[in-house]
């Protein structure tokens, strides 16, 4: 039986892959030169080297290699799209994000919003999915831009784009999806989608933090972030990650390869995990619909529980309370608040994050922590 600490965070950051390690170690000693010193074998090879990323990379989501740009993460990525797409695109005033979105969505939009722009959040059900009927109202020929998630980070509810971007290419709008927790995990078509623009992020698929990139639409206009030497092609100067871009090359490649079996078995260890939970617990909510939802993912709520106390005393295993970023405000998630409705948003959620080095053991050790902890702390709220 596995010990403490158990490590069920993966949504806010996987582990470094060996294979992946073992690929972007050569491009920090031997093969350490700038890709942009057109004039040497340094160049030449760290370049070479970047365009088989490129590749890797452009193939896990359906996209032609030269449009993959690479940047620092999804973060910068979804900045790029939401600011400097919008901004490059003169005349429409409206912007329309689901209200789940990351904040790193979030925020730009409401820059926007104070710049002028009419900002849209689309509200989500009880499951957790985008209403349709309200983005069929707020997508319409005013609209600049569309961003809605592929998967969610907190309870990995995987969003109907398809469907939503054929509305918003009826109306002429840009379409972007921040992919940061699909990538990797559930097919992505950028063509069969009609996605315009999309963000991804290494350290969320067992690569490198600090390294991500933006795919975007051939001859689509983006007004840069950071100006400077006009690498790749003028959208975002700053000499290249080389290591890390090859890193998430090759964390890319392994996951296409390993998706459906990877998904297949890392779902048997999540359905395991709720299964032990809800026969030893009984009541046990689990928050969106668990239908269309990450393989990785479970996100519950254990009524009768205080939040703070669950969470401190289950220390030895690493889990989230509502997002890795909205935990340390104290404040319940934006997530949580929009399924949560009316109703009041449950205080002990759970967002448990699978990995591709989750043991069974692991998930038996959990259940049986979590048992002892959420037990105890229902008789001391009963006492
Ligand atoms: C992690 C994450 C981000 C931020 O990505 P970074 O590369 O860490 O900046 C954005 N969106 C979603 C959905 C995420 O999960």
């Amino acid at each position: 039986m596995a010990r403490a600490p158990v490590y069920l965070d993966c949504h806010a950051t996987t582990p470094l892959d060996p294979r992946v390690l073992e690929a972007m170690l050569p491009y920090f000693t031997e093969h350490f030169g700038n890709p942009a010193s057109s004039t040497h074998a340094w160049g030449w090879k760290a370049q070479a080297a970047v365009e088989q990323a490129r590749r890797e990379v452009a193939s896990i989501i359906g996209a032609a290699p030269r449009d993959i740009y690479f940047t620092s993460g999804a973060t910068e990525s979804n900045n790029l799209a939401i600011a400097g797409a919008v901004r490059a695109m003169s005349g429409r005033t409206r912007v329309v994000v689901s209200a789940i979105e990351h904040k790193s969505v979030l925020e730009p939009a409401s820059r926007l919003g104070r710049e002028g722009f009419e900002v849209v959040r689309l509200p989500v059900g009880r499951d957790g999915i985008v209403d349709l009927e309200a983005a069929a109202r707020a997508i319409d020929g005013q609209t600049a831009l569309v961003s809605v998630m592929a998967a969610n980070n907190e309870i990995g509810v995987i969003q109907p784009i398809a469907e939503i971007g054929r509305m918003a290419r009826d109306a002429g709008a840009l379409f972007h999806v921040d992919a940061a927790q699909a990538v990797g995990k559930i097919p992505l078509d950028v063509e069969a989608m009609c996605v315009d623009l999309l963000s991804m992020t290494a350290h969320k698929l067992y690569g490198p933090k600090g390294c991500g990139a933006i795919y975007v639409r051939r001859r689509l206009p983006v007004e840069p972030m950071l100006v400077g030497g006009g690498h790749e092609r003028g959208l975002r100067a700053g000499t290249l990650n080389v290591p890390g871009i090859v890193g998430f090359g090759r964390a890319c490649a392994i996951a296409a390869a390993e998706m459906a079996e990877e998904c297949r078995r890392v779902a048997t260890l999540r359905d395991a995990l709720l299964d032990g939970l809800r026969s030893n617990l009984g009541t046990v909510v689990v928050n969106g619909t668990l239908e269309r939802r990450l393989a990785n993912n479970l996100h519950v709520s254990f009524p009768d529980v205080d939040g703070e106390s669950l969470l401190i005393a289950i220390g030895d295993i690493a889990v989230s309370a509502g997002s890795a970023c909205g935990s340390a405000s104290g404040e319940p998630s934006h997530v949580l608040q929009a399924i949560s409705g009316d109703e009041p948003v449950p205080s002990a959620s759970v967002r448990f994050g699978l990995g591709r080095f989750t043991t069974a053991d692991e998930i038996a050790w959990t259940v049986e922590r979590f048992t002892t902890v959420v037990r105890h702390l229902r008789q001391k709220a009963h006492a």
